[in-house]
């Protein structure tokens, strides 16, 4: 297998106690098991974390990982993953931003790299090809993320690209992001992981190329691919027209914490697509996209320019806290990139205090001076700004969603819509025949949309090519009006495989776009095409099934070390409408929902464990040894440390 015109592409261990790196190749059974990108990051947590661990602590990992075809011509392979134990929900944590940081990797021939330990001084990695240098970064320490890749790009050339955290990850803000040349990863909290370890940013130049096995049957089959996006009416139409807004057409946002979810109709002035157009001055795109989705905006206030306005910064910084004020919105989205914060939970985490304060449970005591009227645009600003740098009352904010509920106490914790830590709001079991709460229950990363639950149910993709979804649905994809449990399962696949292979899954998240090739052929074939021709190994569509199953239950197998049970894939409801009859009766049916999905995955409907035949039939029997028989102390999120003990905490 050749990836790299230098030959095999390697990990990258980078020790920063001992200020040591050393490579390791990847070998071909590595990338048949387990593919790339997320699949490689979550099989390399699982072997080094053993045990419950403070994500906070030097025992933590952090893995980036390009996909399989980052740096080739296959449209959209930019993403680079980053994966660790959550400092946020303590367990899994990962997610991805695009960039060209993931084909730099490529080019300086690495698939992975895999940070340890704790520097003593704040560093900064510079690579270039085989040289890896620590260096000093105590005059980059509190710089923002934008700043921080020009200061880097003027001291090794505009070519280089760059992977940081901005205050907010210095200051151990647990929802702090990891920043891609300035985009940004959520992967939950995983910028506050960097700040533990004292890591400002890793700074990357590649030289070398890619060079597939089959260069004339992959490069083919890319182009044909790209031609597919090119060519699309419906594609151009979203992305290039109107870009990241586009779920604001289409899904319901949040409103005053969840008390209801807007139609399309129902947007208020100031958070409509054409209010957001107004401040719209250009489009962007990461590397080797032809659709540029990512708007350019400009701030009249403060003068500044911010990128990628999306619909949850929308949704969470505005509607759900009341705030319609456009320019304050972006205002707060741009501000937050630039301090590194992941704004989902940042605007939740807001949203949920100004509900507790609202109904006593939080007292104005704790508040210390701030305001949380509802709407108030210039008081939730300032409280952006407290939360990276953990002052005041921004000191519990910045603990994040189901954390600041816990400080709260007892009673707040009923109003935190989380699973597993993770905020994503509360839905009915009914709604979308249940797809809905039970992919935010099985989600390995904790309560999210990208994990497979929007892959689901495929509305988007209707509109875009009824013949081609047809022909996905003959090829076997479920429907979910019928099996709402095989379709999550299969979005759950489609995911998995798009993160592992480096493929952006979209503003608009379609099967188009995360699967390569789906809109021409059934479900996995183009891809284990694109795999045979790409590592020279022969790929069937059953081997890219069981290797994003493998990777699948090694996560579940992460979560287990760090003390999750069934009892953790539950579903909440607010608690006034908990007890009522009609939520029991939906609680009953998502548990049967639950079990369900647990035996058609594989696993123990008692546990929710992997079952070791599942295991043993993906060939990683080592991973039931590893968890069989062992008792892991229930997972209640990570452990806090006192306000007073952060940087800068008061
Ligand atoms: S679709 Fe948007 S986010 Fe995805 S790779 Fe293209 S520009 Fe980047």
């Amino acid at each position: 297998m050749s990836i790299s015109t230098s030959g095999e592409s390697h990990v990258l261990f980078i020790d920063l106690s001992r200020e040591k790196a050393v490579k390791q190749p990847v070998t071909p059974e590595e990338v048949k098991l387990y593919l790339g990108g997320r699949g490689f990051n979550s099989r390399k947590l699982f072997e080094m974390v053993n045990g419950k661990i403070d994500p906070l602590g030097p025992e933590n990992v952090l893995a980036l990982g390009n996909g399989t075809f980052a740096g080739t011509a296959l449209p959209m392979t930019s993403r680079l993953h980053v994966s660790t134990i959550s400092p946020l929900s303590g367990i899994l944590g990962d997610g991805n931003a695009g960039g060209e940081f993931a084909a730099m990797m490529r080019y300086a021939g690495y698939d992975q790299i895999i940070i340890i330990g704790r520097a003593s001084r704040p560093k900064y990695v510079w690579i270039e090809d085989e040289r890896v240098e620590f260096r000093d970064a105590e005059g980059l320490w509190g710089m923002k993320t934008g700043e921080l890749v020009d200061v880097l790009r003027d001291e090794h050339g505009d070519d280089v690209s760059v992977t940081g955290i901005g205050p907010a990850g210095e200051n151990l803000v647990r929802f702090a992001t990891t920043m891609v040349d300035k985009y940004h990863a959520g992967a939950r909290g995983s910028g506050a992981v960097w700040g533990s370890k004292n890591l400002k940013a890793i700074a990357i130049r590649g030289t070398k190329g890619v060079e597939p096995a089959d260069l004339e049957t992959f490069y083919g089959l890319a182009k044909e691919d790209l031609e597919y996006f090119k060519k699309s009416e419906f594609v151009r139409k979203i992305y290039s027209v109107i870009g990241t807004h586009y779920g604001l057409l289409s899904w319901h946002p949040g409103w005053r914490y969840f008390s209801r979810y807007l139609g399309p109709d129902e947007l208020p002035k100031g958070l409509r697509p054409e209010d957001l157009a107004a401040y719209e001055v250009g489009r962007t795109q990461c590397y080797s996209c032809p659709l540029a989705c990512k708007d350019v905006y400009y701030l009249p206030k403060t003068g500044e320019y911010g990128t990628s306005s999306e619909f949850e910064s929308i949704y969470a910084l505005g509607s759900n806290n009341c705030i319609t004020d456009t320019e304050a919105v972006l205002q707060m989205e741009h501000m937050a990139d630039e301090y590194g914060m992941d704004v989902i939970t940042l605007g939740d985490t807001i949203a949920l205090a100004r509900v507790l304060h609202e109904r006593g449970i939080l007292s104005d005591e704790v508040l210390n001076g701030v305001s949380l009227e509802w709407g108030d645009a210039e008081g939730q600003i300032e409280l952006v700004r407290m939360t990276a740098y953990r002052e005041g009352f921004g000191n519990m904010i910045a603990e994040g969603y189901r954390n600041f509920a816990k400080l709260v106490g007892r009673e707040a914790l009923a109003y935190s819509y989380d699973v597993k830590g993770l905020n994503r709001g509360w839905y009915e079991v009914d709604f979308l025949n249940g797809v809905f709460t039970l992919a935010h229950a099985t989600s390995t990363r904790g309560a999210d949309h990208l994990r497979g639950r929007s892959w689901a149910y495929w509305e988007n993709d209707v509109n875009m090519d009824p013949e081609a979804v047809r022909r996905m649905l003959e090829a076997g994809l479920p429907d979910y009006r019928v099996d709402p449990v095989g379709a999550l399962i299969a979005g759950e696949r489609a995911c998995t495989l798009a993160d592992s292979l480096g493929r952006c899954k979209g503003s608009i998240n379609m099967w188009f776009q995360a699967v390569p090739l789906v809109w021409k052929y059934p479900i996995f074939k183009g891809t284990a095409m694109l795999l045979t021709a790409f590592t020279g190994m022969k790929f069937s569509e059953r081997d890219v099934v069981d290797a994003l199953d493998r990777i699948y239950l090694t996560e579940m197998a992460i979560n287990v070390k760090q003390g999750i049970k069934k009892k953790h894939y539950d579903v909440k409801f607010p608690p006034e409408l908990a007890k009522t009859e009609k939520f029991r009766r939906q609680e009953k049916r998502h548990w049967e929902m639950v079990d369900e999905y647990l035996e058609r995955r594989g696993c123990d409907v008692e546990t929710a464990y992997p079952k070791r035949e599942t295991l043993e039939r993906l060939g990683i029997g080592h991973v039931a040894d590893e968890i069989k028989g062992k008792e892991f102390p229930e997972w209640d999120g990570p452990p806090l440390w006192p306000l007073e003990s952060y940087p800068g905490g008061e």
